[in-house]
């Protein structure tokens, strides 16, 4: 296909054009393995779409192990310039928008290592030590109106811990998206100093479950709820009884004043045994430094439990359906070109929707069933190109 074109270096860009090309339509079409794409060997279907014949297993996990990353990184980019151009994101609430970064394992082997792996020690039930290798990725996510936009990775390296490897991302997304967000939400792992720091030095305010490892901040404000009056309000079927008290100076690495807010939410649940309902109490403790006047209790409490929405949204969606964790190829840079390919082909499958399909479309088919009939076309035998 590429014979005769230009120089090595050339040919060389062209075909890892090609397959980039072929890994974003097996991505877009959800079907989470090489040699499945090597089923569909439809001519037209990869005529229409990559221009050429589709790359065999082996040619496509060899190029992905050969991508420069950040030209994948760059098309993200575009995507989300252009969706902003075409001012298709709109703020979640209170006219900010959030950037939730969360740590993800993988996958984890105890056979095969490569030398992205992280490694730790288990003790098996008849007490021999094993080595177990993994991957862990920080992934950074905006969530606005209607959509959690992944908008970038990065692995952790052997011997650094996460908040360290999500500093290293933050650097880069401030890089690329200085503009896109204007508050970071975060679990209780990110509640140290150094990181605190890092975001306001960058401008940007925090919001991080404070867990009792904080003991000196929990305690005095543990203490200070006590003698505080607290709010309640009804959202839902959830009643929130909530704290809310600023310039806390106790965090002696800090040397900066943080705001302290307390969510105790009780909810009726039915037990399945007895069917009777009860109620259920949870309490959330979260340490931030954005103040009051610029972000309310109400809205704090939701930003703050935002961080689930990934979870359960954003990384359950990317995994289940997208095989976000499915090692196409064990190579550190494989496993990050597909992550990232994987995060573009959710991004441009969710702008496919949102903007191009009109609501009655939307409202009658889920997504699971509007990426069926994406992938549907790569098996048609008589496939004509649109
Ligand atoms: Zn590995």
């Amino acid at each position: 296909m590429i014979k005769g074109i230009g120089d090595n270096r050339q040919r060389r860009q062209i075909a890892m054009e090609w397959i980039f090309a072929c890994g974003l339509v097996m991505a877009v079409g959800q079907l989470g393995s090489l040699n499945a794409i090597g089923q569909t060997d439809q001519r037209r279907y990869w005529r229409r779409w990559v221009g050429g014949k589709i790359g065999s297993a082996d040619t496509m996990g060899y190029g992905f192990a050969r991508i420069d990353c950040d030209s994948i990184r760059f098309i993200i980019r575009s995507v989300y310039s252009q969706l902003k151009r075409n001012k298709a994101l709109h703020a979640l609430r209170a006219g900010m928008i959030a950037l939730v970064l969360d740590g993800h394992e993988s996958h984890c082997s105890q056979k095969r290592c490569c030398g992205g792996c992280l490694k730790r020690r288990l003790r098996t039930k008849r007490g021999e030590e094993k080595i177990e290798y993994y991957h862990r990725h920080v992934m950074a996510s905006l969530v606005l109106e209607g959509i959690c936009l992944p908008l970038d990775m990065e692995p952790q390296r052997p011997g650094e811990d996460e908040v360290k490897c999500a500093i290293r991302l933050l650097e880069r997304i401030l890089k690329n998206y200085p503009r896109a967000f204007d508050l970071i939400i975060v679990d209780g792992l990110y509640a140290r100093a150094p990181f605190f720091k890092f975001v306001i030095k960058q401008g940007k305010d925090v919001i991080a479950v404070l867990k009792d490892d904080r003991r000196e901040l929990f305690r005095d404000a543990q203490g200070l709820f006590k003698k505080e009056k607290s709010t309640i309000y009804q959202e839902g079927s959830v009643k929130k009884e909530c704290w809310d008290i600023e310039e806390f100076r106790s965090w002696d690495q800090l040397d900066y004043p943080v705001r302290v807010v307390c969510s105790r939410e009780t909810r009726k649940i039915k037990r399945q045994k007895t069917k009777a309902f009860e109620d259920e109490v949870t309490q959330w403790v979260w340490v931030s430094t954005i103040p009051k006047r610029r972000l309310g209790t109400q809205n704090f409490i939701k930003f703050a439990h935002d961080r689930w929405k990934i979870e359960n949204n954003g990384f359950h969606e990317l995994v289940n359906y997208w095989h976000g964790d499915h090692v196409y190829r064990h190579d550190p840079v494989a496993i990050e070109a597909f992550g990232l390919t994987t995060m573009l082909a959710y991004i441009l499958f969710h702008a496919f929707i949102r903007r191009n399909l009109k609501e009655v479309f939307r409202e009658k088919y889920t997504k699971k069933h509007l990426a069926r009939m994406i992938a549907s076309e790569m098996y048609q035998e008589n496939f004509s190109p649109p």
